[in-house]
């Protein structure tokens, strides 16, 4: 499968993605850091693809990985992970769930053969938010000696600055960064449910300070949470452009920062 980044054919192979890369760029390539891009496969509302956290994601990952290049830090994308855990929408047709326990086992995997090979920093970038990895990267942690962080980009600029109402699922933010990166991939907007989502009955849940997953069938009719009217691809452009520098300024630090001198003195 190829990468779904929009490049051209013509173009020369980004040696910052590994899906393009050949051993000829990799055997000579020093890499610092890697980026594994994390998303999933789920119903978006009626308008965008299943494959909207997966899309965002990787274009996510490899915008940063290039603008951390062009500063110096040498990175490399891998290719994402597009199974997330969906334990909420079993019931929905062709939502694929992952367990967060074959999550571990795969992330494991990678972590060992980038530490077989030398790459001793891993950036694990989260594109959904049923993926929760702090407490896999807890346990797995004392086990390897890659460095390995979490980010989930959703969280690096708050969306608030750029969206009237962001919105949880299929919302005004994931919308616009849709109509930014894939519009033939966005159905009219007039197609869109309005992403209404009933609260829980229960105070402490409603209120967030108790949690339990959502069932998703019984929070929302349209499979959205958050309207998706307002969406547009310039708050998309916006919003993509202040995330990606963001994440390739950490990237430019972690690389350039030795493992043994993580923490001030
Ligand atoms: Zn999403």
């Amino acid at each position: 499968m190829g990468s779904m980044q929009k490049h051209e054919t013509n173009a020369e192979p980004r040696p910052w993605v590994l899906a393009e890369a050949a051993w000829h760029t990799v055997s000579r390539t020093s890499y610092d850091v890697a980026i594994l891009p994390w998303g999933a496969t789920e119903a978006h509302n009626y308008h965008l693809p299943y494959a909207c956290d997966s899309i965002q994601v990787e274009h996510m990952a490899i915008e940063s990985a290039r603008l951390a290049w062009e500063a110096g830090a040498r990175v490399v994308t891998l290719p994402t992970m597009p199974f997330g855990v969906q334990t909420g929408q079993l019931d929905i047709p062709l939502c694929l769930n992952v367990n967060p326990s074959t999550q571990a086992a795969l992330l494991e995997d990678i972590v060992r053969s980038l530490s077989n090979q030398g790459i001793r920093k891993l950036v694990l970038l989260n594109g959904h938010g049923g993926n929760d990895f702090k407490a896999i990267l807890r346990e797995l942690q004392p086990r390897v000696d890659v460095l390995t962080c979490l980010l989930n980009w959703y969280t690096c600029v708050d969306p608030r600055t750029v969206f009237d109402e962001p919105g949880d699922h299929a919302g005004e933010m994931e919308t616009s960064i849709l109509l930014h990166l894939v519009p033939h991939l966005v159905r009219p907007l007039s197609d869109a449910g309005p992403g209404a989502a009933r609260p829980f009955r229960v105070r402490a849940l409603r209120e967030g300070w108790a949690w339990t997953p959502r069932v998703w069938r019984a929070t929302t009719d349209d499979t959205g949470v958050g309207d998706p009217s307002r969406a547009t691809a310039d708050k998309g452009a916006n919003y993509f452009g202040a995330v990606t520098a963001r994440i390739s300024q950490f990237l430019v630090e972690l690389a350039r920062t030795p493992q043994e001198e993580l923490y001030e003195r």
